[in-house]
């Protein structure tokens, strides 16, 4: 989808970073945006700015780790704007620790959120998608969906499963002869809060991990790389 003028756009996960740069320039490019966070007033503040920029904008207060809410969420703008063009599953939480230091709940909160978020939600709004006759869905993995790294393993195991899901979702689709395009973002180190706010193993110290991750890896500011995505 190159046009978005006029189309309809969800984004999940925009109270900051990537999402709320997506929101703001699908704003500018004309797309009537829904939008939703688990953060009330991190959306609020987004909405308002994309409304700013001219945009027609719903929100709605979303935990994409809880199905229940997601799927009334999809039915909800489907009602809300009549159809749904683009979904943007970008949404996400990061862990630092090793193997031997990330718990079983640990491994679940990251696949609650990073895999089963972007399941939910694809799988939510896939019919409305399929009706409007010209729909995508982006789903955001990582270059941690791609290549393996230490000390990120719950991570990199949801999204590597957000990759295989999304190549499956995309071979299904071109079958289909529906008009819904897939795609995956694998984005590198980005300038965000997600290390800020990012949980590390017990006895690992949360600071030097942000600090290590913002000075060398996080290389491309939010915005380029919102308007590198669309583009
Ligand atoms: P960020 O922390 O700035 O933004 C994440 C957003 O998701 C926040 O607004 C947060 O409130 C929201 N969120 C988190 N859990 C949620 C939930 N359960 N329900 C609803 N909203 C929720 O981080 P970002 O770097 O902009 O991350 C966006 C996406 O890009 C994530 O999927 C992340 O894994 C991915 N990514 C980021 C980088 C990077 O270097 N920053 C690299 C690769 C992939």
């Amino acid at each position: 989808m190159k046009d978005f003028h006029g189309k309809v756009a969800v984004v999940t996960g925009v109270a900051s970073g990537m999402g709320r740069e997506l929101a703001l320039e699908l704003a500018r490019q004309g797309a009537k945006l829904s939008l939703c966070d688990y953060d009330p007033a991190g959306l609020e503040k987004t909405a308002e700015d994309a409304r700013a920029l001219g945009a027609e904008v719903h929100t709605k207060v979303v935990n994409v780790g809880e199905r229940e809410q997601i799927l009334a969420y999809a039915d909800e703008v489907a009602e809300h704007y009549g159809v749904v063009n683009l979904v943007f599953n970008n949404a996400g939480i990061a862990h630092h620790a090793s193997v031997e230091k990330t718990s079983f709940k640990d491994y679940d909160r990251l696949m609650d959120v990073d895999f089963w978020g972007v399941v939910n939600s694809s799988k939510a709004f896939l019919p409305h998608l399929i009706a409007s006759g010209d729909g995508h869905i982006a789903n955001t993995s990582s270059i941690f969906g791609v290549l393996g790294v230490g000390g990120q393993s719950a991570y990199n195991a949801a999204k590597f499963a957000v990759r295989g899901f999304t190549e499956a979702l995309r071979i299904e689709m071109l079958a289909s002869g529906h008009n819904v395009g897939v795609s995956c973002v694998h984005p590198g180190g980005i300038k965000t809060d997600i290390c800020n706010n990012a949980t590390v193993g017990e006895g690992q110290d949360q600071a030097s991990f942000a600090a290590f991750f913002n000075k060398y890896l996080a290389r491309t500011s939010a915005d380029s790389a919102a308007r590198t995505i669309l583009h």
